[in-house]
């Protein structure tokens, strides 16, 4: 008998029995694929280390990945440690240097002197406000508060990037404020692991594998109850016990895993309703370099549009002289299985980045289009912000967990399952003592 079954071996079911193997729990980890890492796994192609999509973590040793591999004993080693980061914003029809700070946004030549102080104005006040008073409107609400001026709300979409939300007029501004109140005191506003998402993912790996057990290739049917409490799980036709298990995969994925009648009708329909975030991402190994960017390029005129060379901050990425870009579109999740669409849409990204970096297909190698229609599990959209998603302790089910990003941790993308997996450790080590949350 286990004490804790956790299904998927992502970023969160790999954080969280981390943390609990770390405390000496007995902890089995069930994986329906043959691989590790979920939506944060990296693939090996002709040489290059791609990751799945472009992947980076928000606020480097200050972000919620170092804060669990620091509980555990270990440290993320990131690439280009120390350097300046250097992005690029297009904006009408100009690329210019991103701002990072509120010094940066007082100067950037993107804007004119007014629009310069309205813009500082928006910033002070989200440094001031408190996240909890406004996840329930709009971040282009909470701009217009401050300023009527069309410019400055257009540059504001710079931090929907930064959260990848990509809609002004339907997001959170309690997550924009959360994510900026960080962004201005963090010694990176991103970073890249070295060698790719894989480095986390396998230490996290190692600390789990030295005293438990990951199972790959092992899909969970069903989540078993007794008198409303979960008390293993059905793998593979195999009932293995356990005194608490933790759902992993987004919120959406729970149907058929446990009978309807044991959640309320209102959290199935939350679950149904649940607005994920999607793609069309590519990645190009080009055969010699096209820019020495080592931060990221976005589109600020039109289309959610972004990219990134990774082994220009990290050479061990590529094979030596060459050079990895990786490129999204981020198109809404209905859309994703409409082909004209698709279709369209990936032109549109191939068109903006044959003008952004001019000879860039003549370089190219190889290519590798996904159309992805699971970015984020939550689209942090008014309505599905922090205070609005699901427990991680199930109300309705004892010894039931949820991590992952659509629980209800703060921040966006991989950061909530971080942030989740963190919270859950000391919630389900008082649950195995007996004292239920
Ligand atoms: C293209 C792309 C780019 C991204 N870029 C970034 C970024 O730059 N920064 C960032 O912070 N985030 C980014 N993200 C989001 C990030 O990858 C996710 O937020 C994170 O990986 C989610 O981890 P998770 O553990 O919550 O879920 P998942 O990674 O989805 O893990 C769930 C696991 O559960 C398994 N599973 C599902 N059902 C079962 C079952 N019944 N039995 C057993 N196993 C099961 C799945 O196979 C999966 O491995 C990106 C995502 C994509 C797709």
């Amino acid at each position: 008998m286990y004490e804790v079954v956790v299904i998927g071996a992502g970023y969160g079911g790999l954080a969280i029995a981390a943390l609990l193997a770390r405390r000496g729990h007995r902890v089995l980890v069930c994986e329906q694929s043959k691989v590790l890492g979920g939506r944060a796994r990296s693939d090996e192609h002709d040489g290059f280390i791609l990751d799945w999509g472009l992947h980076v973590n928000r606020f480097g040793d200050a972000g919620p990945a170092a804060e669990v591999l620091r509980r555990l004993g270990e440290r993320i080693e990131w690439a280009g440690e120390g350097k300046a980061e250097r992005s690029l914003v297009q904006f009408n029809g100009r690329l210019y240097p991103r701002p990072d700070s509120v010094g940066g946004y007082l100067t950037t030549p993107m804007l004119s002197w007014p629009d310069r102080l309205r813009l500082v104005a928006v910033l002070l006040r989200a440094l001031r406000a408190r996240p909890e008073d406004w996840y329930a409107v709009t971040w282009a609400h909470f701009v217009r508060r401050t300023t009527s001026s069309p410019i400055v709300l257009k540059l504001c979409q710079l931090f929907n990037y930064a959260i990848y939300a990509p809609d002004i007029e339907v997001t959170s501004a309690g997550e924009v404020i959360y994510f900026v109140q960080r962004a201005l005191k963090a010694p990176a506003v991103t970073a890249q692991p070295l060698g790719g998402t894989g480095q986390i993912i396998h230490k996290l790996e190692r600390v789990i594998c030295r005293t438990n057990e990951i199972r790959l290739g092992c899909k969970v049917d069903r989540i078993l109850l007794d008198r409303g409490r979960a008390v293993g799980v059905l793998a593979g036709g195999e009932e293995i016990t356990a005194q608490a298990v933790v759902f992993t995969p987004p919120v959406q994925h729970l149907f058929r895993l446990v009978p309807d009648e044991a959640l309320p009708a209102e959290f199935w329909e939350y679950a149904a309703n649940l607005e994920p975030t999607a793609c069309i991402a590519y990645d190009f190994g080009l055969r010699e370099p096209v820019p020495d960017l080592n931060g990221s390029v976005i589109n600020l005129d039109g289309a959610f549009l972004m990219g990134s060379f990774p082994s220009n901050r990290d050479p061990s990425l590529a094979p030596e002289g060459m050079q990895l870009a990786s490129f999204l579109n981020a198109v809404a999740a209905r859309d994703v299985t409409e082909k004209p669409v698709v279709d369209a849409e990936t032109m549109r990204l191939r068109r903006w980045i044959a003008e952004t970096f001019p000879g860039f297909f003549d370089r190219v190698l190889w290519e590798r289009r996904l159309v992805i229609p699971l970015v984020d599990g939550v689209h942090l959209r008014v309505g599905q912000a922090y205070p609005d998603r699901h427990p991680i302790a199930s109300p309705h089910i004892r010894g039931l967990f949820f991590v992952g990003d659509t629980v209800a941790a703060p921040a966006c993308s991989a950061d909530i399952a971080f942030n989740a997996a963190l919270e859950a450790e000391e919630l389900i080590e008082k649950y195995l003592q007996g004292k239920e949350p």
